[in-house]
C-alpha cells in the first residue's frame, strides 16, 4: 500500500512516499536502542529541557503544523491549531511534573524486614506506538511526552494517511535536542508491525485505533510476551435526565458529537434521553445540529469539515442507511452531498432498535443516535449495554443522581454536566472492548516503566519479617 497524503476536502493526492524497507526499519530500531541507553543516562532535568524546547517549537510553528493536519485529514484549521497548543501544554506539563511522577516511593521498611525499601520507576526501552489519524499530533504526543520524560525511546508507526505529520514529529523531537533515534518515525504499513514488535530490542507497544488492530497487536504481543496499552473504539453514552439544563445539554451534545468532524473515540455517540424531556431535547439538539456549517476546513466559518477517508464516509453512510432501511427516523441530515471531498452532514437518527448496526457499532462521523429511557435504571441499562466502555457523560442537577452515575456507568471516565475530554493530569483509557491500560497522568507515564522493588538489608531477611525465597 502506498503511503500518501490525500486532501479529504478535494480527494486530491498531494504527496506519496515509498514505505521503508526491512533493512531501514532494522537500522532505525538499532538507533532507538542506542538512544534508549543514552537517554537512560540523562537526568530528568535534561529531558525536561528538551521537552520544553519541543513545546517552544510547537508554539512557534503552530499555524504551519495545523495547516498540515487540515490538508492531511480534514479537521478544521481552528481545531488543528487548538490541537497544536494542547500538545505544547502537555509537553510543558510532563517536563514540569516528571520529577514527582518518577520519584522513588518509600515503603514501610520494618514491615518487610529491611533497613530500607522503596519502589523505583525506570524506563524499559524502545516502545512501538501504532497511532491513528484522527488527532494526528495529540494521539502521538500523549504517548511520546511521558514516555520520553521517563527515559524510553519511541518508534512511531503512524496511520498511513498522515505521513507528513508523522515526519514532522520525528523532526520536532530531533530539533528540540533529543538524541538521534530517541523518537523515530517508521514509514511502514500495518503489515510491518508483526516484524517490528517481534524484534527483541522493542520492549512494548501502545496502540490507539480500532478493535481489529487491537486484537492483532495484542496477539503478536502475547506471543512475544510484551506489554501493551490499547486505546480502542468507543460509543460513549450521553444521558440527559429531567433535571438537566436542556439548552446547555443540547449545546454541549452538539460539540461532543461533531468535534473533529465527528471522528473522535470519546465523542458522545449515543444520546440517551429521559422520556419526560425527550421531545424537548430532540428538538433543541436537531436544530443545533442542522445549523452547523459544513464546508472547507480551512475556512474559519466552518464547523464540520470532510471525513478523513472515502472509506470512512462510505461506512458512516452505510450505518445510517441500514437504520433507515429498518425503520429508523432521521430528524436531520442523512443525505450524501454532491461534489468533491468526503463530506457528510450532521445527522440525528431516532427510533433505533437492537437489530440495527447503529445500535451496537461505533459510528465514526457526525451522526447521533437518540435513545429514549423511561427511568434512571433503563438509562443505565442502555448506556452500559454495548461492548464498549471508553468515556461517558450524564446530565443531571440532582446530587444523588450524580453520585449514582459516577458509580454505575461502566466506562473509563464519567463526565457529569460536561463533555468527555482528555487532560495531561488525568488518566485516560477504557474498559471492555475499548481497551486496557491508561495514558496520561502518572498512571500513563508508569505504564512503560519497570516498577522496581528495591530492598536493602544488613543480612539475610529474617523469617519473622514474613520474607520468603522465590
Ligand atoms: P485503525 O484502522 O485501527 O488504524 C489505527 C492504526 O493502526 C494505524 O496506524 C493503522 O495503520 C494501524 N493498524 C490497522 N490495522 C492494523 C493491524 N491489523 N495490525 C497492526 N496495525 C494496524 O483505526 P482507524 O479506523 O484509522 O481509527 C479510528 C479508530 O480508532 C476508531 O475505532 C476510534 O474510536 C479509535 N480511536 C481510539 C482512541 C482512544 O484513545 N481510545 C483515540 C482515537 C481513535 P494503517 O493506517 O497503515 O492501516
Amino acid at each position: 500500500m502506498p503511503i500518501a497524503t490525500t486532501n479529504p476536502a478535494t480527494g486530491q493526492v498531494l504527496k506519496t512516499y515509498d514505505p521503508m524497507s526491512d533493512e531501514q526499519v532494522d537500522a532505525a530500531i538499532g538507533r532507538a536502542d542506542l538512544a534508549f541507553r543514552q537517554l537512560h543516562g540523562t537526568t530528568i532535568a535534561q529531558r525536561a529541557q528538551w521537552l520544553t524546547a519541543a513545546a517552544d517549537l510547537l508554539e512557534a510553528e503552530r499555524d504551519e503544523t495545523a495547516r498540515l493536519m487540515t490538508t492531511e485529514m480534514g479537521k478544521t484549521y481552528a481545531a488543528a491549531r487548538a490541537e497544536v497548543t494542547k500538545c505544547a501544554t502537555a509537553c510543558r506539563f510532563y517536563a514540569g511534573h516528571a520529577e514527582r511522577m518518577l520519584a522513588d516511593e518509600p515503603a514501610d521498611a520494618g514491615a518487610v524486614g529491611a533497613k530500607r525499601a522503596f519502589v523505583r520507576y525506570q524506563p524499559i526501552g524502545p516502545v512501538l506506538a501504532v497511532m491513528p489519524w484522527n488527532f494526528p499530533l495529540w494521539q502521538v504526543m500523549r504517548f511520546a511526552a511521558p514516555a520520553l520524560m521517563a527515559g524510553n525511546a519511541g518508534l512511531l508507526k503512524h496511520a498511513s494517511n498522515v505521513p507528513q505529520v508523522a515526519l514532522y514529529l520525528e523532526d520536532l523531537f530531533r530539533r528540540a535536542g533529543f538524541p538521534e533515534g530517541a523518537f523515530t518515525t517508521l514509514l511502514v504499513g500495518s503489515d510491518a508491525v508483526d516484524r517490528i514488535l517481534s524484534d527483541p530490542r522493542v520492549r512494548a507497544a501502545t496502540l490507539t485505533g480500532s478493535e481489529g488492530a487491537g486484537r492483532s497487536i495484542a496477539k503478536i504481543a502475547g506471543r512475544e510476551l510484551k506489554k501493551t496499552v490499547l486505546e480502542l473504539g468507543g460509543s460513549d453514552p450521553f444521558v440527559v435526565m429531567p433535571s438537566a439544563d436542556l439548552d446547555r445539554a443540547a449545546e454541549v451534545a452538539t460539540t461532543a458529537r461533531c468535534q473533529n468532524n465527528g471522528q473522535s473515540c470519546i465523542a458522545a455517540k449515543r444520546f440517551i434521553i429521559h422520556s419526560d424531556v425527550f421531545d424537548a431535547f430532540a428538538e433543541r439538539f436537531a436544530a443545533r445540529m442542522s445549523a452547523l456549517t459544513v464546508g472547507d476546513p480551512m475556512d474559519d466559518g466552518t464547523d464540520v469539515g470532510p471525513l478523513a477517508t472515502d472509506r470512512g464516509r462510505a461506512e458512516v453512510y452505510g450505518q445510517v442507511q441500514n437504520a433507515v432501511d429498518n425503520g429508523a427516523t432521521i430528524l436531520c441530515g442523512g443525505e450524501l452531498p454532491a461534489g468533491d471531498g468526503w463530506f457528510y452532514p450532521p445527522t440525528v437518527v431516532t427510533d433505533l432498535r437492537p437489530e440495527m448496526r447503529m445500535w451496537s457499532e461505533e459510528v465514526f462521523g457526525p451522526v447521533a443516535g437518540l435513545f429514549r429511557a423511561s427511568s434512571y435504571e433503563e438509562a443505565i441499562e442502555i448506556a452500559n449495554g454495548t461492548k464498549f466502555g471508553l468515556g461517558s457523560n450524564a446530565w443531571t442537577t440532582d446530587p444523588a443522581e450524580q453520585e449514582r452515575f459516577a458509580a454505575d456507568l461502566d466506562a473509563g471516565s464519567v463526565f457529569i454536566n460536561g463533555m468527555t475530554t482528555s487532560y495531561p493530569d488525568l488518566p485516560f483509557g477504557g474498559v471492555k472492548n475499548s481497551g486496557y491500560g491508561r495514558e496520561l497522568s502518572a498512571v500513563g507515564m508508569r505504564e512503560f516503566c519497570n516498577t522496581k522493588t528495591v530492598w536493602l538489608g544488613e543480612g539475610a531477611p529474617s523469617a519473622g519479617a514474613g520474607a520468603h525465597a522465590e
